[in-house]
């Protein structure tokens, strides 16, 4: 698999960062053995001073909220079966991949609302553990030059810039497990 690579650059100061967000698949382990997926962000980092892996904030309300969210749009999705089937509706790719990953998460949300139970999991960074973490979808940019990042240079104020630079083959990884409560990394299997 080839991903994209970035460098961050900063109009206030000298920072050069490269950041290869590396594949991994990153679990959380549950009470009964079993384990789920762990969605992880990308966030700015101001004790690293660099991009990296972050456990998002997570909290009992916005698990709720997000939970009811899905259910609210795997309702209104189209469904294959008898239902549809009087219409002649066929689902596209695109619709059932939706349907499917609507459904999957309808299913995870549940096992992670108990793991978190009524505790509020703050934002963490992943390589040093600090808390002074920023959250950025690399999604929003694509491969046209530097684009500004919303929010500026936690290290000098100044604008933080962002570029696709290249792209690196990257094979399978193991799944790392992350504890919840501290996201530290806890055993690599
Ligand atoms: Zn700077
Ligand atoms: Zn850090």
């Amino acid at each position: 698999m080839s991903l994209p690579t970035y460098t961050f650059t900063c109009s206030g100061c000298s920072l050069q960062s490269l950041f290869v967000p590396y594949g991994i698949a990153y679990r959380y382990k549950l009470p009964d053995g079993s384990d789920i997926e762990a969605k992880i962000a990308n966030g700015w980092c101001t004790a690293c001073d660099a991009a990296g892996k972050m456990q998002p904030h997570l909290t009992p309300d916005s698990l709720q909220e997000k939970f009811v969210k899905l259910k609210n749009q795997f309702a209104a999705q189209p469904k294959p079966g008898f239902f549809n089937s009087l219409f002649g509706k066929r689902l596209s790719d695109e619709e059932y991949w939706s349907l499917y990953s609507v459904n999957k998460e309808l299913e995870r949300i549940p096992k992670l609302q108990e793991l978190v139970g009524n505790r509020a999991v703050p934002a963490r960074c992943l390589t040093c553990g600090s808390h002074s973490v920023e959250k950025f979808s690399l999604t929003e940019y694509g491969s046209e030059g530097p684009v500004p990042l919303p929010f500026a240079h936690p290290n000098c104020g100044g604008t933080l810039l962002i570029e696709e630079a290249g792209r690196w083959m990257s094979g399978p990884q193991p799944p790392v497990f992350l504890e919840l409560h501290d996201s530290k990394r806890v055993e690599r299997t």
